[in-house]
C-alpha cells in the first residue's frame, strides 16, 4: 500500500471562486453566490470537532458500517450504539488534536487522507491496523504511482474537497485560554458519559463484537489510522536509534576441509506469490513449466508468518516466528543474516524492491530497484532478472561460503501486468488497469499468473545461473512471503489482519534446489526431503533450516525447525 496519506491541502484562498469569475449568472444565481461568498458562520471550536466527528461517522465509514450491519442485520438499538460510539470516539481523539489555530489545516489533512484511505478500504477490502499504516509509511514513490488512479477523483471531490470548503469558510471565534482549559475537558467528559451511554443501548452484542470480530474496529476511520500512526511512531522511533540486540553469539560455523569448495546459498524472497496459482501444487494451469522441468523439491503446504512484506519479511529472518511472534522483539533484535555474517558466511541482500525491513542491517545490501539496464528496466521499475546482473562477479569478490539474498518484485499489486515482459503475455487478455475493479476477474487472474510464469522464468535462470558456478557448491532455496486475494470474498491485494486472513493470503510457495556437489558434500537426502516437503511447514522453519543446512551450530537453533534435519548425515563436515 502506498503513502497516501499526507495530500497537500488546496489553497484557501482558491477555495470559492469569486462570483467575478463567472461571465454569466442569473439572478437567482446571483444571490445564492453572493450568499455563499457572506457565508461565514462562526463555529465554536468543540462544535466544529463534533460536526467533523459526524461527517466521518456518517459518510466515511462506508466498510464498517457494512461488517457490523453482517453481525446484527436490522438491530436498531445495535445500530444506535454503534453510531453512538463512533461519533464520541472520534471526537475524543479529535478534542486532543483540534484547537483554534490547527482546526483548519488539520481537519484538511484528516478529510483528504480519510477519503483515500476509505477508497482503498472499500475498493480492496483491507483493513487499516498498524501493520498497514506501517506499509503505506514505508511505501515508495514507485508503488504510490501505481495505486493514483482516475477512480480517486469522484470520492476525494465529495468526501474530502467539499467538506475541506466548509471548514475554510468557518469562522472560530477566539477564546480566551482560561476559557478553554476548563471547556474542553469538561467537552471530552460529556463526550465520554454520552458514548458510555450509547453501548448500553446494546452493550452484550457491541461487546461481543469487540471481543469476536476485533478487526472491525480498522475499519473505523479516521480512528483507525490515527491510531495505526501512534502506534508506529511509538514502537519504531526508540528502536530505530538504538543497536539491535545481538542473537546466537555462541554460533559457530563447522571448520572447513582443505581444498573444499565453498558454499554458495542463493535465498529468494518472493512477493506476492500465492501457493493456489503455483504450478508444482497442482494448478489448473502450468505457471511453472521450467522449473518443473529443472526439479525442484516443492513444498504444497506452505504458510507465510504475515499477510504482508512488512510483516513476514521480518519475522521469517527471525528466531522466534509466528510461533514466538512479538513484532517489536522481532525488529529490536539482529536477523538470521547478522548470525550468518557473525560466524564469516558473508551476506549481501540484493533489493528489486523497497528494502530489507531492517533485516539487513549491519550487512551488505545493494539495491538494483533504480538500475538503468534498458533491457529490464523501465519508467523506474526494473523486471527481477536484474537480481542476477553481475551476481556472479559479486559472490566470487568476497572468498568464503556466502548466503545471498534477492529480494523479488515478484506479483507485486495491482499492476500485475507490469511485472512480466511481452513475451510472458501468455494467458490472455490480462487486466491492463491498475484499477482492478474496472477489469473482469479472469483478466485479473491471467495478469497475476502471467507474473507468476515469470518468476518460474527468473528462479530457472538463477538455477543455470547457479549451476554455472562450478566454483562453488550451490543451493537455492525460493519462498514468497505472503499471498494474494483475487476478489475471493471480495477481498483484493492483502494485508488483512493475521487471525481473520484467508488462505490465499497466507498459504505462499517454497520450492529448494541444490546442485549435486552441495548435495553430496553435504550429505543431503533429496528424496528424503521430497517426503518432508509433503507435511505442514512454515516460515518459522527457515531460521533453523539455513542454519542446519550450512552447519551452523548454535543454541539458537531449534532441530524441531529444521527441515533438513532427518535428511543430512549427521556428521561435521568433510
Ligand atoms: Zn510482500
Amino acid at each position: 500500500m502506498p503513502a497516501l496519506f499526507f495530500v497537500a491541502p488546496p489553497s484557501p484562498s482558491h477555495a470559492v471562486a469569486g462570483p467575478a469569475a463567472l461571465p454569466f449568472r442569473g439572478v437567482a444565481g446571483g444571490a445564492l453566490l453572493d450568499r455563499l461568498r457572506t457565508w461565514h458562520p462562526a463555529v465554536s471550536q468543540e462544535r466544529l470537532i463534533l460536526l467533523a466527528s459526524l461527517f466521518f461517522a456518517v459518510a466515511s465509514n462506508g466498510p464498517f458500517w457494512r461488517a457490523s450491519y453482517a453481525l446484527h442485520p436490522g438491530n436498531l438499538l445495535f445500530g444506535l450504539a454503534l453510531s453512538g460510539l463512533l461519533v464520541t470516539a472520534n471526537a475524543v481523539l479529535l478534542s486532543l488534536l483540534v484547537w483554534r489555530w490547527s482546526a483548519k489545516p488539520l481537519l484538511t489533512v484528516l478529510f483528504f487522507s480519510t477519503a483515500m484511505a476509505v477508497h482503498y478500504m472499500s475498493t480492496y477490502g483491507v483493513y487499516m491496523d498498524a501493520d498497514m499504516v506501517r506499509n503505506v509509511l514505508q511505501t515508495d514513490a514507485r508503488e504510490s504511482r501505481e495505486l493514483i488512479t482516475p477512480a480517486l477523483i469522484l470520492p476525494l471531490l465529495v468526501y474530502a474537497v467539499l467538506p475541506t470548503l466548509a471548514v475554510w469558510r468557518v469562522r472560530i471565534p477566539p477564546r480566551r485560554l482560561i476559557r478553554t482549559a476548563w471547556i474542553r475537558p469538561l467537552f471530552i467528559a460529556g463526550l465520554l458519559v454520552v458514548g458510555a451511554g450509547s453501548v448500553l443501548l446494546a452493550s452484550a452484542d457491541v461487546a461481543s463484537m469487540l471481543r469476536n470480530h476485533r478487526e472491525i474496529k480498522y475499519l473505523a476511520t479516521p480512528l483507525n489510522y490515527l491510531i495505526g500512526l501512534e502506534q508506529n511512531l511509538r514502537s519504531n522511533s526508540p528502536i530505530k536509534r538504538a543497536a539491535k540486540a545481538p542473537i546466537a553469539q555462541d554460533a559457530k560455523a563447522a571448520p572447513h576441509a582443505p581444498g573444499a569448495r565453498p558454499r554458495l546459498l542463493v535465498l529468494v524472497v518472493g512477493e506476492t506469490v500465492r501457493a493456489q496459482n503455483w504450478g508444482l501444487n497442482g494448478y489448473r494451469r502450468q505457471t511453472t513449466p521450467e522449473l518443473a522441468q529443472i526439479g525442484v523439491v516443492n513444498f504444497p503446504d506452505m504458510h507465510s508468518c504475515g499477510t504482508s512484506t512488512e510483516v513476514s519479511v521480518p519475522c521469517m529472518f527471525s528466531r522466534l516466528g509466528r510461533r514466538h511472534y512479538d513484532e517489536k522483539a522481532i525488529r529490536s533484535e539482529q536477523s538470521l543474516l547478522n548470525v550468518l555474517d557473525g560466524v564469516g558466511i558473508k551476506t549481501l541482500w540484493r533489493d528489486n524492491q523497497s528494502g530489507c525491513k531492517g533485516v539487513c542491517e549491519g550487512t551488505a545490501f545493494e539495491s538494483l530497484a533504480d538500475a538503468k539496464d534498458p533491457g529490464l528496466c523501465a519508467d523506474g521499475r526494473c523486471m527481477d532478472e536484474v537480481l542476477l546482473k553481475g551476481l556472479a562477479e559479486q559472490v566470487r569478490l568476497t572468498p568464503g561460503d556466502r548466503v545471498v539474498v534477492l529480494h523479488q518484485l515478484g506479483n507485486h499489486g495491482p499492476s500485475y501486468f507490469q511485472r512480466y515482459p511481452g513475451n510472458f503475455r501468455t494467458f490472455t487478455p490480462p487486466c491492463e488497469n491498475p484499477e482492478l475493479g474496472n477489469c473482469p476477474r479472469e483478466q485479473i487472474v491471467n495478469a497475476y499468473d502471467n507474473a507468476v510464469l515469470y518468476t518460474d522464468h527468473f528462479l530457472a535462470r538463477a538455477v543455470h545461473e547457479l549451476q554455472a558456478m562450478d566454483d562453488y557448491d550451490t543451493a537455492l532455496i525460493y519462498v514468497s512471503d505472503h499471498g494474494e486475494s483475487l476478489g475471493e470474498k471480495g477481498l483484493y491485494l492483502h494485508g488483512v489482519p493475521y487471525a481473520i486472513a484467508p488462505a490465499e493470503q497466507t498459504s505462499v510457495p517454497m520450492v529448494m534446489w541444490f546442485s549435486r556437489h552441495f548435495a553430496l558434500d553435504r550429505g543431503l537426502d533429496t528424496r528424503c526431503l521430497a517426503q518432508r516437503a509433503r507435511q505442514r511447514t512454515d516460515h518459522d522453519v527457515l531460521f533453523s533450516s539455513v542454519l542446519g543446512l550450512l552447519q551452523v551450530a548454535t543454541s539458537a537453533y531449534d532441530p524441531a525447525q529444521d527441515v533438513f534435519a532427518s535428511c543430512v548425515t549427521p556428521t561435521a563436515r568433510a
